[in-house]
């Protein structure tokens, strides 16, 4: 793929859960580090599913982040030596996420944001669309559907096993709730 040197632009990766964007993100990051680039990473403060302090996908790779509260808090973080800005679950970012990738891209900085395109519902996911809209470089990415083996594209919501139903509190007390990727013909909204 072309990728413009010393110019800022905004890659994203997106796709259900398992579909591996954590992976593709640390991959790229890493990429740039050998390249001698200046890489920062943040991530979302509400997702400390592995580690507060790490990018971890489900396979184990793993990259420093900085988990934060805003993603206005990317300006009081960066300074001028820092060439690349790894985004992951860029899906939990307020709006203004929008904004900022695009400020920094204008900068010169190369912009590579992860994260959910679809909710479990199916639905568009947060300000992932328009950050899709405004991106250079797009990559959907397909997990393997955990009902029949096709490309999964969807993250199936599960409450004690079973689809969640559309309006399924997000949280709920004394439940199991867990995720599996699946295809459009599998997945299951009630
Ligand atoms: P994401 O960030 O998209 O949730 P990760 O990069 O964290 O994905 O994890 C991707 C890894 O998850 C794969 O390389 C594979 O080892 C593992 N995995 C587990 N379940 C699945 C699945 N159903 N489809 C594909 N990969 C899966
Ligand atoms: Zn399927």
């Amino acid at each position: 793929m072309y990728r413009p040197i010393n110019h800022g632009y905004i890659e994203v990766v997106v796709g259900p859960m398992y579909s591996g964007k954590s992976e593709e993100l640390i991959r790229r990051l890493k990429r740039a580090k050998i390249a001698k680039q200046n890489i920062i990473v943040f991530k979302p403060h509400i997702d400390d599913r592995y580690s507060k302090n790490d990018v971890v996908s489900h396979s184990g790779d793993s990259i420093n982040a900085i988990a934060i509260e805003k993603a206005s808090d990317i300006y009081d973080l960066i300074d001028d030596s820092i060439q690349v800005v790894g985004i992951d679950e860029v899906q939990f970012f307020d709006k203004d996420i929008i904004d900022i990738a695009v400020d920094l891209a204008n900068k010169g900085i190369r912009v590579i944001a992860a994260g959910l395109d679809m909710d479990f519902k199916g639905e568009p996911f947060g300000p992932t669309p328009e950050l899709l809209a405004v991106a250079e470089f797009v990559d959907k990415i397909q997990a393997i559907c955990s009902v029949c083996g096709q490309p999964a594209t969807r993250s199936q919501r599960l409450i004690d096993g079973q689809p969640a139903k559309y309006d399924d509190p997000i949280i709920q007390v004394g439940a199991v709730e867990s995720y599996e990727a699946r295809c459009r013909k599998c997945h299951v909204v009630k």
